[in-house]
């Protein structure tokens, strides 16, 4: 019988928040995956915790992939983690699920610290529809045609942002929605010098232009105002009346169906429907 996959959120800053089970996971699993062996190993050490490790990163997904599945199918338990949060989740770790999965092995994902989240709640936004968009990309066209697709975003958004590159993503973020956009720049979750600060995007440019920003960031970007529906066009209300029209309806009985059903005065619709029909 194979093993179990188990999905170990670690903390994003403060130690206090790796949970008892998750402790116990990691105790109890015949191997650690590990993004980088090194941050983990403190991680264990912390805990006491004495366990193999076997890396698993960005680029050795395949190799990596391979080896764990291996020893999953031969029967031992492993624990994945990141280097911080969620695995799987901008992290390594969506594809060894996909993996396991194909291969019918149990994965179990363990609750627990995840940056997306702790920022969502924090952000003071609504957070009843929200969209996770995680890095933007390096590429310039794959950068704008990500934020192309965004344009008319009603959700609330959230990026992951490297702290060298906040400043030029405020002005990408400013350029697609606006300056006026309120936003919340969520910074240092968890550690000593947290902060949140909830501005627009306009005055989030100006305050990490002037000062280069430290620490890690997630930002939360408010959604667009809702779009008022486009009234229906005179041509939608007549191909509507030509098809009723086609059905058998009489011209009164098909305008008046329209006009009721697109909430446009009856004998205007009327009179252009005789007319249509000259
Ligand atoms: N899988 C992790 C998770 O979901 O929690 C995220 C890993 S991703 C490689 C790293 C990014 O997460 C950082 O660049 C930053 O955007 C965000 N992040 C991680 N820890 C954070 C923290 N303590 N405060 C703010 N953002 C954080």
């Amino acid at each position: 019988m194979s093993g179990t996959l188990y999905l170990v959120p670690t903390p994003i800053g403060n130690l206090g928040d790796l949970s008892p089970r998750a402790a116990e996971t990691l105790g109890a699993a015949d191997f650690v995956a590990a993004e980088d062996t090194r941050v983990t190993l403190k991680l264990l050490n912390h805990f006491g915790i004495k366990k193999p490790l076997v890396a698993y990163y960005r680029h050795n997904t395949q190799a990596g992939g391979q080896t764990i599945l291996r020893r999953l199918l031969a029967g031992e338990n492993c624990a994945l983690v990141s280097d911080a949060g969620t695995p799987a989740v901008s992290d390594p770790g969506e594809e060894l699920v996909g993996l396991c999965v194909a291969h019918g092995i149990p994965v179990v994902a363990l609750p627990g610290p995840c940056a997306l989240t702790t920022a969502l709640s924090v952000s003071g936004l609504p957070t009843g529809r929200f969209t996770f968009e995680g890095f933007l990309a390096m590429n310039k066209k794959n950068r704008r045609d990500h934020l192309k697709s965004l344009e008319n975003e009603e959700r609330t958004m959230i990026f992951y942002e490297a702290p060298h590159k906040l400043a030029s993503t405020l002005a990408d973020l400013c350029r697609t929605f606006g300056a006026e956009r309120p936003v919340a720049l969520c910074r240092e979750l968890t550690k000593l010098h947290e902060e949140v600060v909830r501005t627009t995007l306009g005055q989030a440019l100006e305050k990490y232009e002037a000062e280069p920003p430290r620490g890690e960031f997630v930002l939360v970007v408010a959604g667009a105002a809702p779009q008022a529906a486009a009234p229906p066009s005179q041509e939608d209300a007549l191909a509507r009346v030509a098809q009723l029209r086609g059905k058998g309806l009489s011209l009164k009985d098909a305008a008046k169906q329209v006009s009721q059903e697109l909430g446009l005065p009856r004998n205007q619709l009327y009179a252009l429907a005789v007319e249509q029909e000259r």
